[in-house]
Formats: C-alpha cells, sequence, structure tokens
C-alpha cells in the first residue's frame, strides 16, 4: 500500500510558526520601544551575528545585494574597475558589481562543486593583466564552500581582494574556517529562504577589518561620520529594528538549523539511488545545504514526475547570468567560456530543503526520486 504524501511545507511561514512566541515577543519589544531604526535591536543582533559566524565586526544592511555593493565601495572599488565573480550565481551578484560602478568579468564553475573554477580563475587572471582586476566574488552557492584554499592564494599572487558572497553559506565552513572569514569582507543576505532569514528584507557585511566596517557603517547611512555631516557620499541601507529583533531569534538556532539541513541532506544522500542522478559533492569542508541540488540530463523529466507525486522542486537557476536579456552580448567573459555555467542551468534540480521539513518528507521524496523512469 502506498502511504499518503507527507506535508512539504513552505519554509518562511513553517519557520515562523516554528519560533512564533518568540518572534512575537521580539515584535511586540520593538513596537513598544519606539525605536525603529539604529536602536539596541540591531546594535545586539550585529554582536550575536558576529559571534555566530566568528568574526570581529558585523555590519548589518537593507538586504544582500546592497551588502555586496557596500563591501566593494568600502574596499574602494569603483568606476574603472573589474570584479571578477561566477555566471552561475544569483543575478544579484553580478547586479551588484554594477551597481559599485564596477566592470563584472565571469568565470566558469568547476563542475564537481558548481563554484568558481580556481583552475580557469587563475587563467583568466593570466589572460587580462592588463586590466584592472581589483577583486574577486566567490559564490558559496547552496550552501556549498567555494575553493577558498586555492581562490586565496591566486588571490594573493595578482594582488586581487576577495568579497565572499555569503548569501546562501551562513556558518558553512571549509578547511578550518567558516566562509565569510577567509577573504577582506563577505556579504550575507537575510532574505526570508536563506539559512538565517528575516520577516523581510535584511542583510549584512562582515570583516575584521576595523575601520573597514567603520566604511560600511557611514556608507550605510548617508556616508555620515557623525549626525547630518556626511564624511562620504553614501547611501540609505539600513536593516530595521524589527527585523534585527526577529533576526536575533533565528540567529540562537542557526548552527541547530544547519546541522538539521545535514542530517536531511545525509538521508537524501545515503538513500537516493539512480542511474541517471549524480549527487552534490561530498565536501571535505562544513556545507550548510541552502539547497540540496541534484543533477541530471532529464531533469526536466524528474521535475514533472516529482511535481505529479506531490513533491515541490526548484531550479537554481534557469538561465546563467551572462545570457539574460539585461547581460547578453555585453558581459566580459573569463578564459575557457562558461560550458560548466550553461550546463548547470540545464541539469540541476533543487530538492525540498529546510529545516522544518520531517524526514517523513525526506524520505517520500527518495523514494519517488529511485521510482522515477526517465
Ligand atoms: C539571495 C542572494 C543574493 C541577494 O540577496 P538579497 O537580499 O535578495 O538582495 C546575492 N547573492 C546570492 C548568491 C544570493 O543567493
Amino acid at each position: 500500500m502506498q502511504a499518503s504524501t507527507p506535508e512539504f511545507p513552505f519554509q518562511p511561514i513553517a519557520e515562523y510558526r516554528a519560533y512564533k512566541d518568540e518572534i512575537d515577543a521580539a515584535i511586540q519589544r520593538v513596537l513598544e520601544s519606539g525605536c525603529y531604526i539604529l536602536g539596541e535591536e540591531v546594535a545586539a543582533f550585529e554582536n550575536e551575528f558576529a559571534v555566530a559566524i566568528g568574526v570581529a565586526h558585523a555590519v548589518s544592511v537593507a538586504n544582500g545585494t546592497d551588502a555586496l555593493v557596500l563591501a566593494m565601495r568600502a574596499l574602494g572599488i569603483g568606476a574603472g574597475d573589474t570584479v571578477i565573480t561566477v555566471s552561475h550565481t544569483a543575478v544579484a551578484t553580478v547586479a551588484a558589481v554594477e551597481l559599485a560602478g564596477a566592470k563584472p568579468l565571469l568565470v566558469d564553475i568547476a563542475r564537481a562543486t558548481s563554484t568558481l573554477d580556481p583552475l580557469k580563475l587563475e587563467a583568466t587572471l593570466l589572460e587580462n593583466s592588463r586590466r584592472k582586476i581589483k577583486a574577486i566574488i566567490p559564490v558559496h552557492l547552496y550552501g556549498q564552500p567555494a575553493d577558498m584554499p586555492a581562490i586565496l592564494g591566486i588571490a594573493q599572487r595578482h594582488g586581487c581582494k576577495i568579497i565572499e558572497d555569503c548569501a546562501q553559506s551562513h556558518g558553512a565552513g571549509i578547511a578550518g574556517k567558516t566562509t565569510g572569514t577567509f577573504g577582506d569582507i563577505a556579504a550575507f543576505s537575510f532574505y526570508p529562504t536563506k539559512n538565517l532569514g528575516a520577516i523581510g528584507d535584511g542583510g549584512a557585511v562582515i570583516t575584521n577589518d576595523a575601520a573597514t566596517a567603520q566604511r560600511v557603517c557611514e556608507l550605510r547611512q548617508y556616508g555620515w561620520k557623525s549626525r547630518y555631516i556626511s564624511d562620504i557620499s553614501g547611501m540609505n541601507s539600513r536593516l530595521d529594528e524589527l527585523q534585527a529583533a526577529i533576526l536575533r531569534v533565528k540567529c540562537r538556532r542557526l548552527h541547530a538549523d544547519n546541522t538539521r539541513r545535514r542530517q536531511l541532506a545525509a538521508i537524501y544522500s545515503e538513500r537516493i539511488q539512480h542511474p541517471r542522478i549524480t549527487l552534490p559533492p561530498i565536501q571535505s569542508g562544513t556545507p550548510v545545504f541552502h539547497q540540496y541540488v541534484i543533477r541530471t540530463p532529464a531533469r526536466d523529466s524528474l521535475m514533472a514526475w516529482l511535481k505529479s507525486a506531490g513533491i515541490p522542486t526548484a531550479i537554481h537557476y534557469p538561465q546563467p547570468v551572462h545570457s539574460q536579456p539585461a547581460y547578453l552580448a555585453r558581459i566580459a567573459i573569463g578564459h575557457g567560456g562558461l560550458v560548466e555555467s550553461e550546463r548547470a542551468c540545464r541539469e540541476v534540480l533543487s530538492l525540498p530543503m529546510h529545516p522544518q521539513l520531517s524526514d517523513e518528507a525526506v524520505l517520500f521524496a527518495v523514494q519517488r526520486i529511485n521510482d522515477w523512469q526517465p
């Protein structure tokens, strides 16, 4: 007999319900405080998030895209500079480079890890030695750390800064360090579905350098050094007190939630057995499975099969950034083209993955996947 379909709850609401009492109390506390911008909640959250990641300074901002823009601006990157990143990412990574005034140069991913390919990165830097390539933005996509030891060495040899895009990797680690602490500066997003998610928009910049953190603080608020006096030309990109109070509740669960994600990932990895499916790579570090992404050349068939079984899946991402209308035919492409980025978009499928998912739901999905006949 076939068991009935278990529930696959939508993550943001499931997470709110799991922590409802504490979140409601936090919201009430802010409403009654009368302080809604840059108050005690933001200061406390910044300290708690810095401790959770293991970094000296965290500066909260309005969203992850701004976090990337402000990270670049804080490092003095802007007009005339080139910044290397990947095409297989959220479009925000590339958009942020242009918002900062710089030119993106897109390098391919390694097939095994779906993150920046260090070999193609180095070849691109050698081929473009006349350009002012100021920085590299590795993206820890799906919560899998990019090959930071290799990327760090390459960046040092070529005199490039590193800005880590940690929008999908809160708490992930590799080579004994947490993502976001390898480079000069790192950007996080607290979009509701991220491993640490607000009930609205939010983001943060982290760094171990006090002067850089101070610059981000000024940039996020009109370039003010002291009230009403702009030291540099800035913008408005503040996290609000309500979101900070909510994020404090969830930040306390970050590591436990990531452990739960790894448990669910282990169920998938141990039990999915299908000749047409490639599982995510086994990482030496500590991935946090923002997504659990499998690959198959018959991806659309598998997606339709799972949908008919009541199992929601998604594609991250259906089109590489370089082939999207806004960027097509004008974006610079690195050594060897973007073959693996294009292949990934055709093959990847994100299975249900978040801490509030039951073992039963994941086991049910596994069974359906193993039954799939492409
Ligand atoms: C979500 C995300 C961003 C952008 O964050 P927002 O808060 O939506 O602006 C940037 N990069 C990556 C890899 C992301 O997943």
